[in-house]
């Protein structure tokens, strides 16, 4: 193996990004400031403009964004996605990236899948590690995400995890950081879903949810909805978080197929899924997470 395919991936290394959305740009915005180049692809046109204006170089396929990067992230909806893109069509990531690169799928990915991507990749040669990410949107722009890394390549992917995360941990082999960021969403979604019914039983009750929120935020009940989106998007009901509800849901969903192909008893997050499910069907796919709160107003009201 040459050199350069063991040495630590640092700037000014060419990186490729497919995915340009919510988080992929702002995770962009950041390895261009810490002085990698990135060439970056993406299916809508206006978030390849976006890419462009913050400094990036633009490319017409994925395939033109990964040849002779060194490293190339995947920041896409999901693991199928993610698949379609590096095995599929007529230029896939698997035939564009130049060997010994390294694919760094950052996206919120199905673990079984993952592991399934890894075995082609290391049958022609190349590397995959799972990255996926938590923190959303703000700490993607401020680069102080939570990192989970599988597989066994952080020494060499490090400086490019550096330039957008504050925390990164190595969860064991490949596949393992997509189980555990399913398993975190699923308790997130949980604590998010019973933070909303709470307040809204309170509310009927006659508590004050402003009131709720800071002896929830000082007591047991305290969690992530909470502390930091009751205030932020749900009590003003502005639910512009930046995290998708079908994003979420199919998180939850993937904790779940873990839990069902492990053959482990996981009642409460296949009624955590479920209600989700129907949230999504009511809402639309466009819906933010944060507006679970909304469709509960909605049953409410429906109840009436
Ligand atoms: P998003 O929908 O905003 O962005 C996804 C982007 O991928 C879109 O711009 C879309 O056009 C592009 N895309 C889809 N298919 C493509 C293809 N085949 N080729 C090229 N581009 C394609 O989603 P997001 O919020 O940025 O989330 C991306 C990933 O990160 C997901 O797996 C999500 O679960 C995860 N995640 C999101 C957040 C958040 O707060 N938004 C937080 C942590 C993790």
């Amino acid at each position: 193996m040459a050199e350069a395919d063991t040495a630590p991936i640092a700037p000014p290394a060419r990186i490729g990004l497919i995915g340009l959305g919510r988080m992929g740009l702002p995770m962009g915005r950041r390895l261009l400031a810490a002085g990698f180049a990135v060439r970056g692809y993406d299916a809508a046109e206006r978030a390849l403009a976006a890419f462009a204006e913050a400094g990036g170089i633009p490319c017409v396929s994925a395939a033109e964004a990964a040849a002779e990067a060194q490293a190339v992230i995947t920041m896409l909806p999901d693991g199928a996605a993610v698949a379609r893109v590096a095995l599929d069509g007529e230029a896939p990531l698997i035939r564009a990236m130049r060997p010994g690169a390294i694919l760094i799928d950052m996206s919120s990915s199905a673990p079984l899948s993952t592991r399934r991507l890894g075995e082609r990749f290391a049958e022609a040669g190349l590397a995959l590690a799972d990255a996926p990410v938590s923190g959303g949107v703000k700490k993607a722009e401020a680069g102080t995400l939570s990192i989970m890394v599988g597989g066994s390549l952080l020494a060499r992917i490090r400086p490019v995890l550096d330039a957008m995360g504050s925390a990164i941990f190595e969860t064991g082999p490949l596949g393992s950081a997509h189980a555990m960021k399913a398993l975190n969403n699923y308790v997130s979604a949980a604590g998010l879903i019973a933070t909303c019914e709470a307040l809204q039983v309170g509310a009927a009750f006659g508590l004050d949810p402003a009131v709720m929120t800071d002896i929830l935020n000082v007591s047991t009940g305290r969690n992530n909805t909470t502390e930091n989106k009751l205030k932020s998007f749900i009590l003003p009901e502005t639910y512009d978080s930046g995290f998708g509800l079908a994003l979420m849901t199919k998180d939850i969903g993937i904790a779940v197929d873990l839990a069902d192909a492990l053959e482990r008893p996981a009642p409460f997050s296949h009624a955590v899924v479920g209600f989700a499910r129907e949230a999504l069907a009511r809402l639309g796919q466009e819906a933010d997470h944060t507006e679970v709160d909304r469709y509960l107003k909605l049953l409410a009201a429906e109840d009436r």
